[in-house]
């Protein structure tokens, strides 16, 4: 994988978005089923199978935090940036569009309003969020290129059945039809031994559109907005039909915990994250019964 950083000179997409100009075709949103597996649930259970069995059987809920919410609204911002026609695509119509944006999420989701206990906490995240939008326009130029997709669902079958869905935060394509996936993050930039996880879910998403469309993406890029990093990756056919044979080993690994009700701990430095410690066994806390399975959920193929 390539590591960029950006050391204050020009933008990286200077050298490249000029070839990312008006696209193809959209995907085009389609239902979204209950037994498929996404990125993030595939991640979930290479890390822990029991967050797995948390987030996806018991559909624990998680209120959002500073953290994730700053993230939804920093993703939200750079959707709607490209809204404006490409000379307005500047860092103040960025932040222009914080306030509406944070209103527009607040009200469809009273968990966000409700966060901060006061102003000046408030004021702090909102800086924070700020930084972040910052942190984009050090990256690339969003005059100098014209999305094909934003925030684009897609979900195919494989020949297995196993069904892979998730939502893409930006397309590009090139006239000659050469894809590039791109992906905010607002968290840290990974240290080197942890890059494979975080381009998992982009090989994730690349064998989604080489599936759809017949085309492997020239370039996945994670853009890291609040560390001014970028890794670039371009994938080939052999990484992405070793990724499509990782994720039916995972379905099967999920299928079997489904149908045993084994869905181990496995702790790791992650546990400090998760939302679940109070109720995981590895910390001292009693598991919730399983709740009753539907027939759909019991068939072997089908397994989240
Ligand atoms: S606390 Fe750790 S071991 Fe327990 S469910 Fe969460 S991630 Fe898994």
């Amino acid at each position: 994988m390539v590591r960029l950083r950006n050391v204050g000179g020009l933008p990286y997409g200077c050298a490249v978005d000029p070839e990312y100009l008006p696209a193809g075709a959209g995907f085009g949103p389609t239902a979204d089923p209950p037994l498929t597996l996404s990125p993030s649930r595939a991640g979930d259970f290479m890390t822990c199978p029991l967050l797995y069995r948390f987030r996806v059987i018991d559909k624990i809920p998680e209120p959002p935090t500073p953290a994730t919410a700053r993230g939804t609204l920093v993703h939200a911002v750079l959707e709607r940036l490209f809204d404006h026609p490409a000379p307005m695509r500047t860092p103040q119509a960025a932040h222009g569009l914080i306030t509406p944006e944070w209103d527009r999420l607040s009200a469809e989701n009273p968990d966000l309003a409700a966060l901060f206990a006061d102003d000046s906490e408030r004021q702090v995240w909102f800086r924070e969020a700020s930084a972040a939008v910052d942190g984009y326009f050090t990256l690339e130029d969003p005059r100098r290129l014209e999305p094909a997709e934003r925030e684009c669902y897609v979900e195919t079958e494989l020949g297995s059945g196993l069904r892979l869905r998730g939502y893409i935060d930006r397309l590009d394509m090139t006239p000659a039809g050469d894809i590039r996936i791109v992906d905010y993050k607002t968290g840290r930039v990974p240290r080197e031994a942890y890059e494979a996880s975080a381009l998992f879910q982009m090989k994730f998403y690349a064998l989604v559109i080489w599936r759809l469309r017949g085309v492997i993406p020239r370039v996945l890029q994670l853009m890291y907005l609040s560390d001014g990093e970028v890794l670039r990756y371009s994938p080939d056919e052999a990484d992405l039909l070793a990724t499509q044979r990782k994720l039916e080993a995972l379905w099967e690994a999920i299928g079997k915990a489904r149908s045993t009700g084994d869905w181990r701990a496995r702790p790791s430095r992650l546990c400090d994250w998760c939302r679940h410690k109070a109720l995981c066994p590895a910390w001292g806390g009693t598991l919730p019964p399983l709740p009753e399975r539907r027939p759909a959920e019991a068939a072997p193929a089908q397994a989240g």
